[in-house]
Formats: structure tokens, sequence, C-alpha cells
């Protein structure tokens, strides 16, 4: 990793490499759009390119693994923050209790509307092993706020981070010691986790076969995989295109679609069991956040309590339709 001062300072020493489809390997593939780092404004344009074989879509050129710590500044968000319903009330204050609020209104009635349940909130997510416990890995653990959900609710965790901050977030907030570095660097022991969580994590990696290759000899028999990342084939995709706040360049470096992370999966040896689509409406006031800012508009009225609760319904609606743009899928091994 290139150091802070000299990252900071030096925009110029990002290298960026031309690659091929990082699950076909095709190189054959065009581009469809191009963004710009709208999250922290960070230089740069970077083109979006679909791999004409099997329809991924990724970031080419992108940042080389050894520059693209220049992305991640020390005030990155999911670095920082803590998402879980039972930490709410910590750093967000009242907003975030009221969208907590909204979350498990939304939990409740789509369990009760919708038998299916194709949907999952991201302030809930420790819900969806509710009844279970065993033995659970998650990669790219951010602050640990998932793993100290699952620790309450019983489970032995471990997490995997790449970041400083994140990983001493975890240790002085939850006293969560999380292995920093790569999975295939850990000394974890084979079939040893019942289940391994990758919570907006999988876009961020440079080699996507390798980490799922690296979690399958990690799961038990009949261990299972939860993977969530944003829907590039959801509304917002559409609405926004490379104002939304899903697309995340040069962060994400992968696009998934429904099609293509089912596809990444059954490629690793997983089978699918179910599909998510996320309500939360995160996605939704974000992009809307950064269009505004482009009109020079005052983006903080997305905050103003009429615009939460239109985001909170169209969220609902968005994923009724399965096009949200966040989704979640678990699989097991095949
Ligand atoms: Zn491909």
């Amino acid at each position: 990793m290139i150091s802070r001062p000299d990252r900071d300072e030096n925009p110029e020493l990002v290298k960026l490499e031309r690659v091929p489809c990082p699950l076909c390997e095709s190189h054959s593939y065009y581009r469809i759009l191009e963004g710009r780092d709208l999250l922290h404004g960070l230089p740069g344009k970077f083109e979006i390119q679909k791999c004409s074989q099997c329809e991924l879509v990724f970031t080419n050129p992108r940042p080389t693994l050894e520059s693209i710590d220049y992305y991640y500044p020390s005030h990155y968000t999911p670095h920082r923050t803590a998402h879980c319903s039972e930490n709410i009330s910590a750093p967000g204050g009242s907003q975030s209790r009221f969208r907590s609020a909204l979350s498990r209104l939304g939990w409740f009635l789509y369990c009760n509307l919708d038998r299916k349940h194709s949907y999952v909130p991201i302030s809930n997510r420790h819900l969806l092993f509710r009844g279970r416990t065993g033995v659970i890995l998650d990669i790219g653990a951010g602050s640990g706020e998932f793993l100290n959900c699952m620790r309450t609710a019983g489970w032995s965790v471990a997490g995997i981070e790449t970041s400083d901050n994140a990983v001493r977030f975890a240790r002085e907030r939850y006293g969560i010691e999380l292995f920093q570095g790569k999975i295939e660097e850990a000394s974890f022991e084979e079939h040893s986790f019942d289940a391994i969580t990758m919570w907006w994590s999988l876009e961020h990696v440079h080699a996507p076969n390798d980490v799922l290759r690296a979690s399958i000899r990690l799961l038990k028999p009949g261990g299972m995989i939860v993977v969530g990342v944003p829907n590039f084939a959801g509304i917002e995709s559409k609405l926004f295109g490379s104002r939304c706040f899903g697309l995340d360049v040069p962060r994400h470096l992968l696009h998934f679609t429904p099609h293509t992370l089912k596809k990444m999966l059954q490629h690793n040896g997983f089978n699918v069991h179910k599909i998510y689509f996320d309500i939360d409406s995160m996605v939704i006031r974000e992009s809307l956040r950064y269009v505004l800012r482009e009109k020079q508009m005052n983006p903080d009225i997305m905050d103003n309590i009429f615009a939460v609760g239109a985001c909170f319904v169209l969220g609902i609606v968005f994923a009724k339709l399965r096009r949200s743009g966040m989704m979640v899928f678990v699989a097991k091994r095949a």
C-alpha cells in the first residue's frame, strides 16, 4: 500500500491497470458508462465495461491493488459507522433511530404482506440467521458492527478486513480482533465455518473468483455464504446512471446484476438458494443527493421527513418489483 502522506498529496502515484473480465477472463468487452468518484470527489474518470461473453459489468481500467488505498480516505463511511439496529442509538442520533424505526416497520410490513420474504433490510441483516448459531466469518468486516450483532446472538465470530482504520475501530469499540489482510493470507482451518458473509465487499475485490474459491474451502459441508452487493440491474441504476450511489467508482470494481452474481457463485462451486432485494432506500436517497449537488441545489433536503418517507415507499416498491438497488444472495456449497 502507498503510505498515507504520499497517497494524500500525490494522486499521480495511483496506477491504473486494464484487465480481462474478472469472471470469465474474456478480453472481449465494451464500454457502457463512465463515472467519477462522487462520494469523496477524488480525481479520475473511470470506464465501466460489459463483458461480451458473460455480461459481467466491471470498472476497467481500474486502480491496481497497490494503489486502490488512495480511494479509501480515513473518513470512508463503512470503515467508521455502525448500521445494525442494536447499535443504532450511538452514532447517528435521532435521525438514525428514525430510519431504524422505518426499517423495522418495513420488515414487519413485508413479513406480513409477502410470505416469500424476498426482502432483508440492511439494519436487520442479522435476522437472516435468526434461530441458528455456529461459527461465522465476515469478509470485509468493516468496523465490525455486524459481527458484534452476531456475537450477541450467540455466534462465534471471525472477520477479515484490509483497512487499518476499520480494524482499529472494531477492536476499540467492540473488542473484536479482525484479521487484517486478504482471505488467502488468513490461517483459518478448512471447513471450519457454518456461514461466511460478504456485506458490500465482493464488489470491491480485484480477484473475486479467488475470494469465492477460498471461501468454499473454509465452509463446513452444508455451510452457507451470504453475499450482499449493489444491483446494477436495479431501477436506481437505470434512473441515475453514472450518478447512481451504488456505482461508487473506483472503489466498486464489479457491478453485479442478479444474472452475473449467480453466474459467478455457480462458477466457484455454489448453488444459489435465495435472492433477497433490500428495501432500504439509501441508494435512492443518496443518488438524488448527487443529482441535487450537481444542479447546485441543497442536497440536505433529502433529510427532510417527507423526502425520507417518499424514498422509503419507493424502496418498498422497487424491492417488490425485485429491482431495488441492493440485493442479497444466499448460496450453499454445491
Ligand atoms: Zn466475462
